[in-house]
């Protein structure tokens, strides 16, 4: 006897009518021919199932402190790094416990059960370090949260200087956060910037760990600290292992340079993890009209072989007010700004949501074969396109083989002479 059968299902891939079958935990079977007994059976009447959400971009520690101590004014990614520096001194573990917890909730109810978040290790405390490792500890029977270890004031421009930085983010570290960060472009020089990957690519490979770093976040065309990044992968054998985050100077670059470092990115098996919703609202602020926007060349890299992720980065933060940890807001949003319309280009901004960035966070067991953890969601949307168009409701979030949340199906009571009494967005 099954514990789960799932019935009628579509998948991402287009099957139709498909039965998943669950046995303790994992999927056992995935056919179009499966009658068997289970303990739980559910007729998913040709909705769509697919893995879960996965955001590959997320910043827990600064969640849900919007308007703390102040609002952004300009907007721009350096009031925000002012404002979450105002902010710091004023953090308590129990208030960054309570608002990561919240935030969890949210992306349980969203689908979302797998998040890299970055930790700011700027702090000698490591408050944030702390509380959110005991997040992770909390949240691990239905979130895998993964930790960066992250110098946001810059390891070498920081005030506390490089060693200390560097201390910190190998304490870090040795309390169980799982990546290595860092941010090039905005430590004090160019110069300074590689010097940050080369020794931050070391330690990753010192550590046989991870690597994730915010790289050119710039409108500036001549930050390319990208270049770096894959060299330094090639040369200590990382490669697969390392994502570079945002990567928005690459919008602003010479056509021919970026006809150059494409096949590098690839050669070093780079991961890329675009931010639609904060690289559109954070970019060029500085321009007037015309006004770039700043998002990295997705359709571009993904043509190149690359990986692409999106991630949602903020949600209700110094930088961005809004968000639900709604990864389809962030699939809706990235197929606008890079323009990827066509049938193919907006199921690849559904994979960017999914299945691509589960492969950058390096997740084992993720997907719908057999053998895969018994992980999915139930879209009220029949195909991925028809679920970023709707930004679809999760009818049935299940991990593990057990139903962690559930929203009924919205449909709306229409009070119209001569029309239809009801309505729910599908042709
Ligand atoms: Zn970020």
């Amino acid at each position: 006897m099954l514990d789960l059968l799932i019935q009628n299902a579509t998948l991402p891939d287009g099957r139709e009518r498909m039965a998943v079958a669950v046995q303790e935990g994992k999927i056992v079977e995935v056919s179009s021919s499966l009658t068997a007994s289970a303990h739980q059976l559910i007729d998913a009447q040709g909705m769509l199932l697919c893995p879960p959400f996965v955001d590959a971009h997320f910043h827990m520690d600064a969640t849900l402190s919007y308007g703390l101590p102040r609002v952004n004014q300009s907007g721009t990614l350096l009031e925000g790094i002012a404002v979450w520096g105002e902010l710091k001194p004023e953090l308590t573990q129990q208030a960054l416990v309570e608002r990561a917890m919240t935030y969890c909730d949210w992306a349980v109810a969203k689908g979302l059960l797998a998040i890299r978040s970055h930790v700011d290790v700027c702090d000698e405390r490591l408050l944030a370090v702390d509380a959110l490792l005991e997040v992770k500890r909390r949240v691990s029977p239905y979130v895998d949260l993964q930790l960066v270890a992250f110098p946001q004031d810059g390891l070498l421009r920081g005030a506390q200087g490089p060693q200390q930085h560097m201390n910190n983010l190998k304490r870090a570290l040795d309390r169980g956060v799982d990546v290595v960060g860092g941010i090039p472009h905005f430590e004090r020089t160019a110069e300074q910037g590689a010097a940050s990957i080369r020794l931050l690519c070391e330690l990753a490979a010192e550590r046989g760990l991870r690597v994730d770093m915010h790289c050119d976040e710039s409108d500036d065309p001549q930050s390319r600290h990208v270049e770096t990044l894959a060299y330094e992968t090639q040369r200590l054998g990382l490669q697969g292992r390392v994502t570079g985050s945002h990567l928005t100077s690459m919008h602003s670059m010479d056509n021919y340079y970026v006809s150059k470092l494409l096949p590098l990115l690839a050669e070093a098996q780079l991961h890329v993890v675009a931010n639609p919703l904060i690289n559109i609202t954070l970019q060029g602020r500085q321009d007037s009209y015309p006004k770039r926007r700043g998002m990295t060349r997705v359709p571009e890299l993904l043509a190149s072989g690359i990986n692409v992720a999106f991630g949602h980065d903020c949600v209700m933060d110094p930088w961005y007010a809004l968000g639900s940890a709604d990864m389809l807001e962030v699939a809706h949003m990235g197929m606008h700004v890079a323009q990827m319309t066509s049938q193919s280009a907006m199921r690849e901004c559904f994979a960017a949501v999914s299945v691509n960035a589960a492969k950058a966070l390096g997740l084992q067991a993720y997907g719908l074969s057999p053998g895969c953890f018994a992980d999915f969601v139930l879209l009220q949307a029949r195909d991925p396109v028809e679920a970023i168009r709707l930004r679809a409701n999760r009818l049935m979030v299940f991990r593990r083989g057990k139903l962690l949340a559930q929203t009924p199906a919205t449909t709306c009571q229409l009070h119209l002479a001569n029309r239809p009494e009801q309505t729910c967005w599908m042709v």
